[in-house]
């Protein structure tokens, strides 16, 4: 069986997110999505409320399972019999970090490999990042995150959207 792992902070998961994951089930049999704590960012959900919230947008994904998860991501993947590490890419700011670690995932496990799935146009310009700042200052989130994504967000941030 071929399983593929999608790790990310995913804090909140947006609907690029979402696209990488529908394309990247295809190609393998199982994707574990696998939401890791960015020690390197402050959280505004929970890894729990993370985890939950993928776990409801990617019902209609057949072959995905979530999870959280820590510690090291090749430990964690070769664990879990995953051997195909799926990113997304969208702009050339993305490359640099992401060739970086993937070369070196090769270095620590050359067992698997990392493959890219270039962003879907219509979500290019879709981080978590410029999500939790939109929403912090109450801004329009239509078509950036799922509908149930938007729900939490605007509750986690109600304050600035009563009107
Ligand atoms: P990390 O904190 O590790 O960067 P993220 O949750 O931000 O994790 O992203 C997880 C993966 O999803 C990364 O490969 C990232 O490049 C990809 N990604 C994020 N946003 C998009 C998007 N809008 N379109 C395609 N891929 C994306």
């Amino acid at each position: 069986m071929r399983i593929g792992i999608c790790p990310g902070s995913f804090d909140p998961v947006t609907n690029g997110h979402i696209d990488i994951f529908e394309r990247g089930s295809k190609l393998v049999d199982k994707l574990i999505v696998a939401v890791f704590s960015n020690p390197t960012k402050q959280p505004v959900f929970t890894m729990a409320e993370r985890e939950e919230m993928l776990r409801e947008t990617t019902k209609h994904i057949p072959n995905i399972e979530v999870a959280s998860a820590e510690g090291l991501l090749n430990e964690y993947a070769m664990s879990h019999g995953a051997t195909i590490i799926i990113r997304g890419l969208r702009a050339l700011s993305d490359f640099e970090y992401e060739f970086q670690r993937a070369l070196l995932m090769k270095q620590i496990e050359p067992a698997i490999e990392t493959v890219f799935i270039m962003a879907n146009t219509k979500y290019s310009y879709v981080s978590s990042t410029g999500i939790r700042e939109l929403a912090c200052f109450g801004g329009k989130l239509d078509g950036m995150v799922p509908d149930y994504v938007e729900q939490r967000l605007k509750t986690k941030f109600k304050d600035k959207y009563k009107v």
